[in-house]
């Protein structure tokens, strides 16, 4: 490996951060420079919706030594303006402009702005940062009412750590079901019935016009019908927009996302895209496709560093995801497929059920379990190897996984 080779990082986040260790631990010797935004190093985005006791949502991704004892220069507090693609150098906004080989664009998504009268009001939260977690946090411990717009999955988590407080909490989604965008139908329903039954309320179909305010400060909400939701804290949930605004200004192809092929590589040869900001080709899809998964941005670190150091590209991965809500552990692998049966195994009433989407040959595209781990693993293995699965078989918990994959897939439907 060249040791003159520069990589600059723009985004510490858990994709950048992700690379920059493992260049290291695959012995890069060239020099490597993380650029953040944020002022604090690098952390898990996971339990700031998630952890609610003390200071547990603060989850650092490496001990604060690791960068310095790695020779990996952290710049903090200073995000990256401007890439000049001709001269190869990127301009921080403290001044600083960074000579690079390989430029490696890892700057996320930020929370989608909910463009209504009213979403100025203190009290109008979203959820990305440390320090959106730590506000929130504050809020919820004081005894806040609120009113979560959109009930996706950071909104969901939101509304049963809430809940498990003794919050007053209300979801509105505009769709007709939660997680419309994200689950399976079967999926939402379970969720719906678990969290009303632990007291979160649900409106689905539910626009919101308006949030209303008293001296500045967010007091309800407003649903085109006309209802208005009383609150004195409302967390906007919808939808994450990837930062690809350097990349525009730098010309890349950009399409919802900085466009990458199958090894994060962009449309210029000393570019790299990584995390969240991507619109990425997936072989096992054979698709470009948004995901925002942790499990997606350290695959895509995994990809950068092998272009960098020359190794070979790491086959692709079954995407997939998790989410915990209440006493609830949902697992996911695949992505939702238009077409396809659920076949329910498992008890939802009994805490413990998974939902394997089969295609018309039987064999699994989806898999989404809730507290069911063993169901995960085993799914997300046939889901990548596409094994033909038997429903009956399958539908019977008396009957182990493996015999399911086993048993013939002649129940093909007509
Ligand atoms: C509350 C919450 C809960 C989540 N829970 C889960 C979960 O349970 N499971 C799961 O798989 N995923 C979860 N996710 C998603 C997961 O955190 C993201 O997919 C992941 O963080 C993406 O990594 P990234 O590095 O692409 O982006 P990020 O982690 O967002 O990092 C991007 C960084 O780039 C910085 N940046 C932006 N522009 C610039 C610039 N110009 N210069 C320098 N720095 C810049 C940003 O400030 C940010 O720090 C959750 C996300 C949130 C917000």
């Amino acid at each position: 490996m060249d040791p003159t080779h520069t990589v600059v990082i723009v985004g510490a986040g858990q994709a950048g951060a992700t690379l920059a260790g493992l260049l290291r631990q695959q012995k890069f010797t060239g020099r490597v420079v993380l650029c953040g935004a944020e002022s604090v190093p690098p952390y898990h985005r996971p339990p700031l919706s998630k952890k609610y006791d003390g200071e547990d949502y603060v989850q650092w991704l490496r001990p604060e030594s690791f960068y310095a004892d790695n020779d990996i220069e952290l710049r903090l507090a200073d995000p990256v303006v401007r890439i000049d693609r001709a001269a190869r150098t990127a301009s921080t906004r403290s001044g600083l402009d960074l000579a690079y080989d390989t430029l490696v664009l890892a700057t996320g998504a930020d929370p989608r702005a909910l463009p209504i009268p009213g979403a100025d009001l203190s009290g109008v939260m979203a959820l990305r940062t440390l320090d959106d977690a730590a506000r929130l946090r504050t809020a919820v411990l004081a005894g806040a009412r609120l009113a979560i717009v959109g009930a996706g999955y950071v909104g969901l988590e939101v509304a049963a750590a809430a809940r498990a407080r003794g919050r007053e909490v209300t979801v509105i989604e505009r769709e007709d079901r939660i997680l419309a965008r994200v689950a399976s139908p079967e999926l939402s329903r379970i969720l719906t019935d678990g969290h009303r039954a632990r007291g979160t309320r649900i409106l689905t179909g539910a626009a919101v016009e308006e949030l209303l305010g008293d001296d500045g400060r967010v007091r309800g909400v407003r649903l085109a019908d006309g209802r208005d939701i009383d609150c004195d804290t409302v967390i906007v949930g919808i939808g994450a927009v990837p930062q690809d605004g350097l990349a525009r200004a730098a010309g890349l192809e950009c399409v919802a996302g900085i466009v990458v092929d199958g090894a994060a590589r962009t449309s210029d040869p000393h570019i790299l895209a990584i995390g969240d900001v991507t619109h990425r080709l997936h072989d096992r899809l054979g698709a470009l496709v948004r995901l925002e998964s942790i499990p997606s941005a350290t695959e895509q670190a995994a990809q950068a560093a092998a272009v960098i150091t020359g190794a070979p590209i790491p086959p692709h991965e079954v995407p997939w995801f998790w989410s915990d809500q209440f006493d609830l552990k949902m697992k996911m692998a695949g992505v939702l497929t238009p077409g396809t049966e659920a076949v329910l195994r498992g008890d939802p009433g009994g805490g413990s059920c998974s939902l394997f989407h089969l295609d018309a040959d039987g064999v699994p595209r989806t898999v989404e379990t809730i507290n069911a781990a063993a169901d995960f693993m085993a799914g997300r293995k046939f889901v990548g190897n596409r094994t033909p699965l038997n429903r009956a078989a399958l539908a019977d918990i008396g009957t182990p996984l493996r015999e399911v994959a086993r048993s013939p897939a002649h129940t093909r439907r007509i």
